[in-house]
């Protein structure tokens, strides 16, 4: 058996009744790295040192009979944006080529007190800023369902490595749509939680208000089972919510009798491709036979969240990015006049030019005198976009979407087209401005790449997603899709 088409709770069986062992499994997965790597290059940094010693001290719990959790032994990838102590982390720009973390990220920490084993780093767009991997300051990602294709972004790695077998599971981190719709794009299950849900310490900031961790996985169970070790409130993260974070996994019951499920009518229409559309009305309609109620709902704001993003998500970039000069740690011009020089010469070499662009945007949206004209304004449409889905969730429990707007697009296809790229996620940035959870699940194939869709619910109500996502996985029978390479 190929131990690295194992799922987590797949291996977890296996490994709790000392069947396989924890080495065995992340030797079968680093040598699936080998096999595969230099085809997509998912990963940033292939940690195979951490990986063994760490799959040792896996099995010696397992074998001491000590406390395990169902990812005690399991390979997993993260996301190059999250802190690892002692491990390069370089959110994929040159200004940060050669950071390596004093500290580990809450979820990191989390993720080794599971005793998860990992095994990289996952290349990603610069600073999370991209859809689809190809503003990577070093190298893009590959869809392996077609190699001259993106695997979406900006989490593209941590998708990559999950559908390949490069790892069973993986962390990323999601803006506006970048857990989702490289999940998508890839075949896989991806969820952004409510934000405040899982603590951002140790995650390098993009834009604070929106980010969010999540995790990327082959099925639903696996993402209740990753939520449940990456969730829950952390004093290091002023903007994590102070509350219990219930077991997940009693939230996969193959049942939706009765559940209202919203179609919000802005979705299906312009801008979407019709195949995906239909897609996603199909499924639509498997739950309705399962028992589901369809409803049509109407976000009328959905048009302006996008614009409302592109001012929100580039200032607080802008003030984030602004600790990058070359001072403390990362990237420093080699010779410069003067201090300013060097802070100027250090941030025009170290950045790539997405992020110089939303650096020069967000820094003219809060300048004196426009502040009013942009933020703010785009703040109180944020306001209106959070009101329109509160008014849908009164006749709905969840509302179903496109995840993605278009099937995976070809290499170099939207690169120079900035809006075509950024209109990638129009069906999950909506999602971010107002702070709610997302789930995207595979929903079938156009021309052999996959297509997913997207369910939205409530600000903590991670459970009914995962639901109704469980109960559509065993409809549909889409799960543990591996790409054929
Ligand atoms: N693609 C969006 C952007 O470029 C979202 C990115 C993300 O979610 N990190 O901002």
């Amino acid at each position: 058996m190929e131990l690295w088409r194992l799922t987590v709770h797949e291996a977890h069986e296996l490994l709790k009744r000392r069947e396989i062992s924890s080495l065995e499994l992340a030797k079968a997965v680093l040598e699936r790295i080998g096999a595969v790597e230099s085809k997509v290059k998912a990963f940033l940094t292939v940690t195979e040192e951490v990986a063994l010693k760490m799959a040792e001290e896996a099995d010696k719990r397992f074998a001491k009979g000590d406390t395990v959790t169902p990812l005690t032994g399991i390979p997993v990838a993260i996301k190059d944006n999250m802190c690892t102590k002692g491990i390069r982390t370089t959110c994929a720009s040159k200004i940060l080529h050669n950071f390596v973390p004093p500290y580990d990220a809450t979820v990191v920490a989390k993720l080794k007190e599971a005793g998860a084993v990992f095994v990289g780093k996952t290349n990603m767009d610069e600073f999370a800023m991209g859809s689809s991997n190809e503003f990577s300051g070093f190298y893009p990602t590959r869809n392996p369902w077609d190699l001259e294709r993106v695997p979406g972004g900006s989490s593209g790695g941590s998708a990559v490595a999950v559908v390949t077998g490069e790892c069973l599971a993986a962390v990323g981190s999601d803006t506006g749509g970048s857990i989702r719709q490289p999940a998508a794009f890839c075949g896989i299950v991806g969820m952004k939680p409510t934000y405040g849900r899982v603590s951002r310490y140790g995650l390098i900031a993009f834009a604070s208000s929106l980010d969010q961790i999540g995790p990327l996985t082959r099925d639903v169970t696996d993402c209740a089972l990753m939520l449940n070790v990456i969730a829950g409130h952390d004093p290091m993260d002023s903007t994590s919510i102070p509350q219990p974070v219930p077991d997940h996994t009693q939230a996969l019951v193959a049942d939706v009798k009765g559940m209202r499920v919203g179609l919000p009518k802005e979705y299906f229409g312009d801008g979407i491709d019709p195949q995906v559309a239909e897609s996603v009305r199909q499924a639509a309609e498997q739950l309705a036979k399962a028992g589901a109620e369809l409803v049509e709902v109407s976000l009328p704001t959905t048009d302006y969240a996008l614009a409302a993003y592109y001012i929100v998500a580039p200032a607080e970039a802008s003030s984030n990015l602004a600790r990058y000069d070359g001072v403390q740690y990362g990237y420093r011009a080699a010779v410069a006049d003067d201090i300013v020089a060097m802070y100027s010469k250090t941030r025009k070499e170290g950045f790539g030019h997405e992020v110089k662009h939303r650096i020069m945007l967000g820094t003219y949206t809060l300048s004196a005198g426009y502040y009013e004209a942009y933020y703010l304004r785009a703040t109180k449409v944020r306001t209106l976009v959070r009101r329109d889905f509160e008014r849908a969730f009164k006749r709905c429990d969840v509302l179903l979407t496109p995840t993605s707007p278009v099937p995976p697009f070809k290499l170099g296809e939207r690169t120079d087209d900035p809006l075509l790229m950024k209109m990638s996620d129009i069906c999950t940035i909506p999602v971010n401005m107002a702070g709610l959870p997302g789930i995207s699940v595979p929903c079938g194939f156009l021309d052999g790449l996959p297509v997913g869709l997207q369910f939205i619910g409530k600000v903590l109500d991670e459970a009914t997603l995962l639901r109704v996502a469980f109960t559509y996985e065993r409809l549909s029978g889409y799960r543990n899709l591996l790409a054929p390479l």
